[in-house]
């Protein structure tokens, strides 16, 4: 049987009661936040997801990273001041706790958000060039992505700009993140891909991931290339909180499987499940479970 495994984006919602936490950090209890960990991810287990995260529950996807790299500073958005260097890991202690938390038949994926997105959602104040800006990001990641990997089973790396626009260096940058980088690696770019899929063919990764739900479209574009890469195959919407059922999902990974075949190694939402309350984002994983059990199981 073939081994396709379900899968998650990133993000998951969890209500972080921020009065509590600062009366821990206050107070020197700073395990606090594991508590949020624990429900992203033990929700996760209940579902049956295979390979999890750990909800990026702390901050939104770029602050999340730009809180603890220097030279960037917050201010509801994040603001580059000085030169972009990585002082110390940013999301590897999380994964080390996930791994206590998890059942030994769970694989992690850690979550980096690509180094495009971080530039183009930042107000640059010192570098005034773009591509420099981005690279510098890119080598910052590459050093948690290298700390990260001793940790995870899968690296994704979460660029939804380069469904806007695709720099002629987006390769490279994404090269660069990997680096000397040996684990199993995943793009994830969403929004309408259509018009890049042969630069995402050349990406340097493993697996692509794209959300297929909300733009079905992209089934015939695909059709028209030679895919090489697997696919994880976004199979839930991340927007809409209508709960799936189990039979739109199963016709919905069959319709990939006529285009992809044997080249669909995962199935997960479209994206992160962030802007879901958390009971809906729940059975959409659970249906997702249900419905990769069905046709894989
Ligand atoms: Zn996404």
């Amino acid at each position: 049987m073939q081994n396709v495994k379900t899968s998650v984006i990133g993000s998951y919602p969890v209500k972080v009661n921020n009065l509590e936490l600062m009366n821990g950090y206050f107070n020197q209890k700073k395990s606090s936040w594991k508590k949020y960990i624990d429900m992203a991810v033990n929700d996760q287990v209940k579902a049956g997801i295979d390979i999890i995260s750990d909800g990026q529950t702390r901050d939104p996807f770029v602050n999340i990273f730009t809180r603890k790299l220097d030279g960037c500073r917050i201010r509801g958005r994040t603001e580059v001041i000085d030169k972009v260097r990585y002082i110390e890991p940013i999301t590897v202690n999380d994964q080390v706790y996930v791994k206590k938390i998890i059942p030994k038949n769970k694989e992690i994926v850690g979550l980096i958000t690509g180094p495009y997105t971080l530039m183009k959602s930042c107000v640059d104040l010192f570098y005034d060039n773009k591509k420099e800006l981005a690279f510098d990001f890119a080598k910052a990641l590459n050093h948690e992505a290298k700390n990260l990997e001793k940790y995870v089973d899968l690296i994704s790396i979460d660029e939804p700009f380069y469904s806007v626009e695709t720099p002629e260096y987006a390769k490279e940058l994404i090269q660069m993140v990997f680096k000397n980088v040996s684990c199993n690696k995943r793009l994830h770019v969403c929004g309408d891909v259509s018009k890049i899929i042969p630069k995402l063919l050349e990406m340097p990764v493993q697996i692509l991931s794209h959300e297929f739900k909300a733009s079905p479209h992209l089934f015939d574009k695909f059709k028209e290339y030679d895919v090489s890469k697997n696919i994880c195959l976004g199979s839930v919407r991340s927007d809409k909180t209508t709960i799936e059922t189990v039979d739109e999902i199963t016709k919905h990974i069959n319709c990939g499987i006529d285009v992809f075949g044997e080249k669909i190694s995962q199935i997960s939402p479209d994206c992160g499940l962030r802007h879901q309350p958390r009971n809906i984002a729940y059975q959409k994983l659970k249906n997702l479970v249900i419905a990769g059990e069905k046709i894989y199981g």
